[in-house]
């Protein structure tokens, strides 16, 4: 395997008894990168996730961690990732710092204490705490730090922000870019599509158990539509601006103004416009949520 592939997914499939879950997933994440995994409810994220990690066993395709079949070696894999399930199991009976201790155990003692103390002060969770008194989002919280607290080479992160309040998702974001910044590589999976946006160096859309697209966010983005809002002076006949190809006519506000929909590059719309008298010109750029619209109709 190359190198610089940290996660390689070819042709996964996994069904449970009569759903098949994925249908052939191809997948690659380079090393050093922040892969953002993106796709509605049942899309295939979590199946993915725990194939990648051998917590299920896949029915076909191959899939490569760190050079590893996570198959043969689940051990090892495991050893060098840090993982946030979606749903972490908790002992009640320990405190915060004691499963954590726990958890540190079990996977050879590689924590380092001051990293684990210092992502607990970030995220404002209290280590004295007891496990069972934790709300979903402090519980999720403790989830956060054992993923992160050995700096593993990979990290699989199973929707990281869910369920914590904005200024925490915003360190949390803040900790997976710092954990690039110091090499590791990161592959999350997200509802969040402005996080994905904000963060992820590449993005990959599942659906029903397929990947249908992986992109840099802003490539997507250039790709899809824009709006185009044209002022002009005095009102118009816009017969030959609505002629130039990828251009349509979202809403006529009156003879002097037009909103317009704009497929692929401006280009042919700024010299249509060079015959008109414009007084102003304004574009807009989708969200990458506008564009993963596109992708799932208004109907997923
Ligand atoms: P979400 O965003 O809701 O977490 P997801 O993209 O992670 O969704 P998965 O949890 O991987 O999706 O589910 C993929 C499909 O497999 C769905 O149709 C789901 O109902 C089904 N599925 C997942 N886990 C099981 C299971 N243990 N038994 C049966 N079907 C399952």
């Amino acid at each position: 395997m190359e190198v610089s592939i940290a996660l390689k997914i070819t042709a996964l499939t996994k069904s449970y008894g009569s759903t098949q879950a994925l249908r052939g997933v191809d997948l690659d994440v380079r090393r050093g990168e922040i892969f953002g995994f993106l796709g509605p409810n049942g899309a295939g994220k979590t199946t993915t996730i725990r194939c990648v990690l051998d917590l299920i066993h896949r029915n076909g395709g191959t899939v490569s961690v760190l050079g590893m079949d996570p198959q043969e070696n689940p051990v090892a894999v495991r050893a060098r990732c840090g993982y946030l399930p979606g749903e972490l199991r908790l002992d009640d009976a320990f405190t915060v710092e004691g499963q954590l201790r726990y958890l540190n155990r079990l996977r050879h003692n590689h924590a380092d204490w001051n990293y684990a103390r210092e992502l607990a002060r970030r995220i404002d969770l209290d280590l004295k705490t007891p496990i069972k008194n934790l709300s979903k989002g402090n519980k999720q919280k403790v989830g956060v730090v054992q993923a992160f607290m050995h700096r593993p080479e990979l990290l699989i992160l199973d929707e990281p922000t869910a369920g914590l309040d904005p200024l925490v998702q915003r360190e949390v974001l803040r900790i997976i870019g710092e954990a690039r910044k110091a090499g590791a590589t990161v592959f999350f999976s997200s509802h969040n599509i402005s996080e994905v946006q904000e963060v992820a160096d590449r993005v990959g859309i599942i659906r029903n158990g397929v990947v249908v697209e992986v992109a840099e966010p802003s490539t997507l983005i250039n790709r899809s539509l824009r709006t185009a809002r044209v002022r002009f002076r005095r009102p118009v006949d816009s017969q030959a601006l609505l002629a130039t190809p990828g251009v349509k006519l979202l809403a006529q506000e009156d003879g002097a103004s037009l909103l317009l929909q704009v497929e692929g590059e401006m280009d042919g719309l700024i010299k249509t416009l060079a015959g008109f008298p414009v007084l102003d010109f304004e574009t807009e750029r989708p969200t990458l949520e506008e564009v993963f619209l596109t992708y799932y109709g208004s109907n997923q």
